[in-house]
């Protein structure tokens, strides 16, 4: 194999796939509750985004940030306007928002400390790595940028107790995803908002998981009625083609000018066609409507139907973007999940993660749901066993 062994690869080679629906190489169905780790949020090749790409594709694939290009700035307009905010800048994927929200803070600030959270995630460039509070993914690789500092998540009293003048920015994730699928509390998240006001600092919201309509909303921190100078986005943004996005205020503008920052391929007509028809598509009140409905459904009829395994502690999460905890490994589950047809995905040692895509039936959920109890009703009784 010519390849870095960076991924633990599952024993599964798709080949094709349809909405929800998956096809591996001896032609079983799986019906996909990862998305590509939240990516496929209408499901795998839908038509609109499909057809877009095609008509792009027909056109010009690449021009470079050196000339102007309309679909890019349709682009932005639609998810600036979703986010309450006013500028975009396009990358390629979730990590390269953070550098440029890290970047942009900085700047305008003229300060350098940034606070982060314990069990957070931010992605895996240096400035990412630092900035997440995990130290399996820091560890090897020497000392990291200095000016990050991590709190404990969901603890008012910490961040209260933070007077400091030298913080440019606090960057915070409304539900941790990859830390175990952990929703902020609302008192918490406003409590963070409330610190940058009061140290003249900026808030950066991390919607790289949580954003492009995953709980229900545009973006997650619209159930809290947050005001953030700055929020990222990614995974969902193109349904599948690579592109990322920091989305800020106006009142930044001055300190992200020409020459400030740049990617290549960032916003590409391609790429920028994708996030159009995308965005047009679930950015409308009765489809995000549908995913809090879904959400809400997926969410009742798992925790009914766990009640009573003991190894269940906890359904949690908000819309599509749900964690079963339990007290056993979770990557087991996730294991014979795959046997049985269904695709989902861990986060952290103990928590199983479902992100179907935002489109998927009832009649689907309701086979998960079947299929996650049946899991983890043998995983009880082989421990029983034991
Ligand atoms: C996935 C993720 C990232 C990193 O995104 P990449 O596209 O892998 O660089 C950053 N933040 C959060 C919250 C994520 O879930």
């Amino acid at each position: 194999m010519s390849l870095f062994p960076t991924y633990n690869r599952f024993p599964l080679t798709i080949v094709s796939g349809n909405g929800t629906k998956v096809t591996d190489d001896n032609g079983k169905d799986y019906l996909d509750f990862v998305s590509g780790i939240a990516v496929c949020n209408l499901g795998h090749r839908p038509p609109i985004v499909q057809k877009a790409i095609e008509e792009q594709l027909n056109k010009v694939w690449h021009v470079s940030n050196l000339y102007e290009i309309p679909i890019q700035e349709q682009a932005a307009e639609i998810l600036s306007e979703a986010a309450d905010l006013d500028y975009v800048f396009f990358c390629n994927s979730g990590a390269e928002a953070n550098e440029a929200a890290i970047k942009l803070a900085r700047k305008h600030t003229g300060r350098e400390k940034i606070i982060t959270f314990k069990q957070s995630f931010h992605g895996r460039t240096f400035a990412t790595m630092s900035a997440t509070g995990q130290e399996k993914i820091q560890e090897g690789f020497g000392s990291l940028l200095p000016t990050f500092e991590y709190f404990p998540y969901n603890d008012v009293s910490s961040i209260e107790e933070v007077h400091d003048g030298h913080v440019a920015a606090i960057m915070v994730e409304v539900i941790q995803g990859e830390g175990g699928v952990v929703p902020g509390t609302k008192e918490f998240l406003k409590k963070v908002e409330e610190k940058c006001r009061e140290l003249g600092a900026l808030l950066i919201i991390d919607e790289v998981q949580t954003g492009i309509g995953r709980t229900g909303k545009a973006f997650a921190y619209q159930h809290y009625g947050l005001d953030p100078d700055i929020v990222t986005t990614a995974k969902g943004l193109g349904s599948g083609f690579p592109v990322g996005a920091m989305i800020g205020k106006a009142e930044l503008e001055g300190s992200f000018q020409a020459g400030s920052h740049g990617s290549t391929f960032g916003g590409n007509p391609l790429a920028s066609a994708a996030v159009k028809a995308t965005l047009q598509e679930i950015f409308t009140s009765d489809f995000l409507e549908e995913v809090i409905n879904k959400g809400k459904a997926f969410k009742r009829k798992l925790q009914e139907s766990l009640t009573g395994f003991s190894s269940v502690s906890e359904v949690r999460g908000e819309g599509l973007m749900l964690g079963v905890a339990v007290q056993t490994e979770a990557l087991p589950l996730v294991h014979s999940l795959r046997e049985k047809g269904l695709l989902a995905v861990v986060a952290g040692p103990n928590v199983l993660r479902l992100l179907p895509p935002l489109n998927v039936e009832y009649e689907e959920i309701d086979q998960a749901v079947t299929l996650i109890t049946e899991v983890i009703r043998q995983q009880e009784a082989s421990l029983q066993k034991a």
